[in-house]
């Protein structure tokens, strides 16, 4: 096992980490910019080093500041956490040549995965079903018609380089492709510095169900459920929950096979996430992360696995010890991600920290790194808490969320945790009944 690991990200998954190290009896690094000089991690973590200014591409972006701050200060193990570096295939290689462990898959499945369209090709080979579309980029305008006319309208236009929803345009019928054509390239040009865009059929009502796998670098291959994250605004989740209220106990062994079977024909190793839209019963594959996602507490909390404690173990070589028979899942859990944001414009809200009291109790955890006088930075994710709960049954889980927002108080800024106060009482919510759409429709309803 490791001795010491570099945790190379901030904020709440920084501490994450540093808490599945310090349990497992090894030492931690932390890396910051001038910004988080007084960030919950920094104080944590065993040792830290400041790897530049505020500005990410400067700091956690840096890649020679992170390797030299693992080398100086020893570290054997690199944990990137989520977004940053962590699906960056060339930062994985140097980490690796660095004679350091990247605590993830190899950097020939981030790279795979990171192409929408080698993934979804290489999905294909492995045997999971995919969205119907384009064999691959689009040539041109006329390319597009031809494939949308092929599809069927309406379809939908994606950046091959995408991430974050963005790039992403529907043409519901063929007066709209020029004009979606036109939005999508521009945004994934400036978002991504490559415009290139494929097709797929644009689902109506799909929703969003992702599987959670690990395996390890002995040939073991296991998945942890699914987790519904249907509920997004602008292609990103807001609320997140497992199991999902659409699939019974049959469907997830199909899908969980699946999935874990595509996974070992690929060879994949460490944790990653096979992201499904689910319509009409059929599951259609429409990317992987291969890293530790936003939302995986809530998978921990029906397992009682550690996942990032399982992604430790993985990259130091262990075996997981277990097999597909021994994962149980017990109970409901939800996360709703807290930002520092107004709940209905949407609007940041960095500042200082007033009073911050966290909710607990039985089945009760919050993720953050917040603190009271804490001044959270204008310059990363507005996300500044995760309140993840637990209960036997989802409406025991329902009860416990409802009387955990209610105690959640942060002063000094605005935050989203209204929204979610107005999102959990909506009958819809109650009855498990939404799809990907039905949150924006329901943030922009006045009542
Ligand atoms: P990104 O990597 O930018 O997040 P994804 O491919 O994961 O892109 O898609 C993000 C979200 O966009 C999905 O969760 C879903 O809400 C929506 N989406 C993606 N593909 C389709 C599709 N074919 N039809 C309908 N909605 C889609």
């Amino acid at each position: 096992m490791f001795d010491k690991v570099l945790i190379a990200n901030r904020g709440e998954i920084a501490l994450r980490i540093h808490r599945a190290c310090r349990e497992m009896g090894i030492r931690t690094v932390a890396v910051h910019s001038t910004a988080d000089e007084d960030a919950m991690h920094v104080r944590l973590a065993d040792e830290a080093v400041c790897i530049g200014p505020p500005q990410a591409r400067q700091s956690y972006l840096n890649i020679p500041a992170i390797l030299s701050a693992a080398t100086i200060t020893g570290a054997e193990a690199i944990h990137p956490g989520y977004g940053f570096l962590s699906e960056n295939a060339d930062f994985a290689s140097m980490v690796e040549e660095h004679g350091l462990t990247f605590i993830g898959p190899s950097p020939e499945h981030i790279r795979m995965m990171g192409d929408k369209i080698t993934a979804k090709n290489a999905a294909k080979a492995a045997g999971l079903p995919v969205v119907p579309g384009s064999e691959g980029a689009l040539e041109s305008l006329e390319d597009a018609r031809r494939n949308a006319e092929e599809i069927g309208y309406p379809v939908l236009l994606k950046a091959t380089a995408g991430g974050g929803g963005k790039g992403m345009k529907v043409a519901r019928d063929a007066s709209e492709i020029e004009e979606a054509w036109r939005l999508a390239r521009s945004e994934a040009g400036s978002a991504f510095g490559n415009a290139d865009l494929y097709m797929e059929k644009y689902l109506g009502k799909p929703r969003h169900i992702e599987i959670q796998i690990l395996a390890d670098n002995h040939g073991e291959v296991v998945h942890l459920g699914e987790r519904d994250c249907s509920l997004q605004r602008r292609h990103q989740k807001v609320l997140e929950e497992a199991p999902s209220p659409a699939l019974n106990s049959v469907m997830r062994e199909s899908i969980g096979s699946i999935a874990t079977a595509a996974m070992k024909k690929i060879g994949y190793r460490n944790a990653g996430t096979i992201e499904f839209l689910y319509e009409d019963g059929k599951f259609y594959f429409i990317e992987m992360n291969t890293r530790l996602q936003v939302e995986h507490p809530i998978t921990e909390m029906i397992t009682g696995l550690d996942i990032v404690r399982e992604q430790v173990r993985i990259a130091a070589g262990a075996p997981l010890g277990y097999t597909q028979e021994d994962v149980r899942f017990s109970g409901h859990a939800i996360e709703c991600r807290v930002n520092a944001e107004h709940p209905e414009t949407f609007v940041p809200s960095p500042g200082k920290v007033g009073i911050y009291h966290a909710p607990g109790g039985l089945g009760v955890r919050v993720d953050s790194a917040l603190y009271t006088g804490y001044r959270v930075p204008p310059n990363y994710d507005s996300m500044i808490a995760k309140l993840i709960v637990h209960g036997t049954s989802r409406n025991e889980c329902l009860m416990r969320l409802r009387r955990a927002l209610g105690e959640f108080v942060v002063e000094g800024m605005n935050t989203t945790l209204p929204l979610h106060q107005r999102l959990i009482a909506e009958p819809d919510f109650v009855n498990g009944d939404y799809d990907i759409h039905w949150l924006e429709h329901f943030v922009h309803r006045q009542d």
